[in-house]
């Protein structure tokens, strides 16, 4: 087999080149598996990989020394062969080593490829002495220095090929340049191989050549497939275990990235991208884990709430609502510096800390700002919307320690600036806490009060000031809950509304006074028309009418035997609306008066737009009228301004028969106060009828 001319076995040469390939190809695809894999599995890669690399070098070795016909059939001593193969592993242990390292640095690069190349020397001299006393006596120095010098600079350019070729993020390795990679470094260590068999001489060289067999190498060939299939599992295993490390990674990104939105999507609010509560929160958490207090400590919490946003949303639908909420939002930012954190925090609140310059000072500024930025009408969908917005600020550490105090005293201001009139803002002070509490557990009482059926509801006469007689009869709230004593329906009604009970409590209002209405007729007593005070929020629901509807149809009071009571303000909440309902109501027949005239906007010219047929002059005028002068002349001018339009004027809260005689007087129609009765209960009302209407008791 041995090629005559040259004492080389052409096939044993290529397979020496194949298997020198394999190996190269081997520790490219294992360096990676090395430098990524972790504790076990990386040993497990590391060891497994150093033996068979080891194994495909020591390989090329021997079936390069097979090949040449010097000493393809010396016999082998045991010892020194496997010294050689430990060689081969240990070379490969330290190469996999070193490009398990982050960097390859030249120091690295050339320490490394130096003892490598002394290795894989080693591992071949070592070898060559295995070969039986007939081994060889002296080496070509020349060929000697240069199979070093190529076994220590291809050890280089594989450590710099492998860490050219490990597959980092962004970086796509394709298997075209690893397998181009491999051939190259196969070319060099067979290279390696036969210049080092080539430096060694035999003192019997011209017999051995003559020995050069002729039987096809078993052993050569036996080493060669173990070795290339040994090599082809691990190689398998190793583009298996990448493939698995690779959608595994993928797994990972896809997670890391599904946990970054999802963790994006519970900090931030959908419809208006602010953060929300969540990371609020968390910032808080961050400005008080500074701690201390002083200068460059101090920060502010803002709570933001919209007066009466819920009668928008009834009234106009969820759309123009969100629309509102974004607009508002965008305001907001405009009105917060770019240091502060905004968050919609719930519906219609917004909160806001501020951590720098928060002295009470700069705090009451950007609180201006907010409040007079949101007063500015709002213009959606063709409806121009006003709204008005309330204020409470909390600052750290004079209002409190922690988050919680920070967030509930931010949230009791803003409660105490509603109570103050809305539209304004409020500093947290001590006592505004128990404020807050006392509305919290009256809410909840509230809630227990309707579901236990405890509301009940007082009746005051409407009196025509001429006569005497009965005109009619308002409805009037009562509450008396076991632990709150009696609760006044101004301290009622604006809960409810803020909580949207009222629209619970306004229609059980409705529906018991038009059924007491029609019970008192049963017995007897002429029908009276029935007023009932409506809140702005009923009136601004879509479902107003159907309720009204439902309410007459089921008590079967007439239409006209029923009298709606609202204030101006809540009529110009949203004018437009307001002017359809009450189309509605009056077609029906439902009579349509403005409670406490004279306290709003009193803009009697405005009001010509609605069908009214009613003013009821408050009780702040009517109260003066013989000793205040200013009022006097204001209930004179409504008066005669009501007659000039056709209204009836209802006086407020008469007391003394002195103020009855000026209502006289000038012309008012009917009055309700003390003088003729206070609001009765049921019992007591159907009393003060049987005396008034004795014979239809
Ligand atoms: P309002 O509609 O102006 O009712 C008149 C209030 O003045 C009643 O107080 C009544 O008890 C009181 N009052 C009547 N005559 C006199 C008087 O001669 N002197 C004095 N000092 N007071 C008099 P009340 O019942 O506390 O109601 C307060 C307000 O609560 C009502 O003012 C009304 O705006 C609201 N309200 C009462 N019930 C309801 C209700 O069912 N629904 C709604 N939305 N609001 C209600
Ligand atoms: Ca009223
Ligand atoms: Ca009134």
């Amino acid at each position: 087999m041995t090629d005559a001319y040259t004492g080389y076995a052409p096939t044993l040469v290529a397979l020496t080149l194949l298997v020198a390939v394999m190996a190269s190809l081997a520790g490219f695809c294992l360096a990676p598996r090395v430098h990524v894999s972790q504790g076990l599995s990386h040993r497990l890669w590391w060891a497994g990989g150093s033996l068979v690399m080891g194994l495909g070098i020591w390989s090329t070795h021997f079936i390069g020394s097979r090949a040449t016909s010097v000493m393809a059939d010396l016999p082998r001593d045991l010892l020194p062969t496997l010294i050689s193969l430990l060689f081969g592993v240990l070379t490969s242990a330290l190469a996999l080593a070193i490009v398990r390292t982050r960097r390859l640095s030249v120091c690295k690069l050339a320490l490394g490829g130096s003892v490598m190349g002394a290795g894989i020397a080693l591992m071949h001299y070592v070898g060559i002495s295995a070969l039986d006393n007939s081994g060889p006596t002296s080496y070509d120095p020349l060929l000697f220095m240069l199979s070093i010098v190529i076994a220590v600079s291809g050890s280089m350019g594989a450590l710099w090929l492998s860490f050219r070729l490990r597959p980092e993020e962004g970086k796509k390795i394709t298997l075209w340049k690893t397998c181009s990679g491999a051939l190259v470094m196969g070319m060099v260590i067979s290279g390696m191989v036969y210049t080092a068999i080539a430096a060694v001489e035999f003192p019997q060289q011209g017999a051995a050549l003559q020995i050069g067999s002729t039987v096809p190498d078993r052993l050569a060939f036996t080493i060669a497939f173990v070795a290339i299939g040994i090599m082809l599992i691990v190689l398998m295993l190793s583009i298996y275990d990448a493939h698995l490390a690779s959608s595994n990674a993928r797994l990972a990104a896809s997670l890391r990235k599904a946990n970054f939105e999802l963790k994006a999507l519970v900090s931030c609010d959908p419809l208006t991208r602010l953060p929300n509560r969540l990371l609020l929160e968390e910032r808080l958490d961050t400005l008080l884990a500074r701690g201390g207090s002083g200068p460059g400590k101090e920060f502010a919490v803002f709570f933001v709430d919209l007066d009466r946003f819920k009668t928008i949303n009834d009234s106009l639908g969820h759309h123009i609502g969100d629309e509102l909420i974004q607009q508002v939002a965008s305001r907001l930012k405009v009105a917060v510096r770019n240091s502060d954190m905004l968050a919609r925090v719930g519906g219609d609140e917004f909160m806001i800390v501020s951590a720098e310059n928060t002295d009470r000072a700069s705090s009451a500024t950007i609180a201006k700002r907010i409040v007079s930025s949101l007063s500015k009408a709002f213009q959606i969908d063709g409806n121009l919307i006003r709204i008005t917005t309330s204020v409470g600020i909390s600052r750290y550490p004079v209002d409190g320690a922690d988050k919680h105090a920070l967030m509930i005293h931010a949230d009791a201001a803003m409660y105490i600036a509603k109570d103050a009139g809305r539209n304004t803002f409020k500093f947290f002070e001590p006592g505004m806490n128990t404020i807050t509490e006392k509305r919290a557990r009256l809410e909840s009482r509230l809630r227990d009060a309707i579901d236990n059926d405890a509301l009940s509801l007082a009746y005051q006469p409407k009196v025509n000031v001429v006569t005497g007689e009965i005109t009619g009869v308002e409805a009037l709230l009562r509450w008396h809950d076991a632990e709150l004593g009696h609760v006044t329906p101004d301290e009622v009604i604006p809960v409810a509304e803020e909580t949207g009970l009222i629209l619970q409590i306004g229609e059980w209002v409705l529906k018991t006074a038009c059924q007491q209405s029609m019970d008192w007729h049963a017995q007897g007593y002429p029908l009276l028309k029935m007023a009932v005070n409506l809140s702005a929020i009923q009136l601004n629901n879509r479902n107003f009418m159907e309720v009204v509807r439902r309410v007459l149809s089921q008590t079967q009071l007439p239409a006209h035997y029923l009298e709606l009571e609202l204030t101006e303000s809540a009529i110009m909440q949203n004018p437009d609306r307001a002017s359809m309902i009450l189309r509605r109501l009056r077609k029906l027949g439902i009579a349509l008066s403005i409670d406490d005239f004279g306290t709003g906007y009193s803009n009697l010219s405005q009001l010509k737009r609605f069908p009214i047929s009613c003013l009821k002059i408050d009780r702040s005028f009517t109260s003066g009228v013989n000793s205040d002068a200013q009022d006097a002349a204001i209930v004179k001018a409504v008066v005669a301004l009501a007659h000039s339009l056709n209204l009836e004027v209802v006086a407020e809260g008469i007391e003394t028969q002195e103020q009855l005689a000026f209502i006289r007087e000038i012309k008012g129609q009917q009055y309700q106060g003390y003088l003729c009765s206070k609001a009765l209960s049921s019992e007591e009302f159907q009393a003060f009828l049987r005396e008034r209407f004795p014979v239809n008791a």
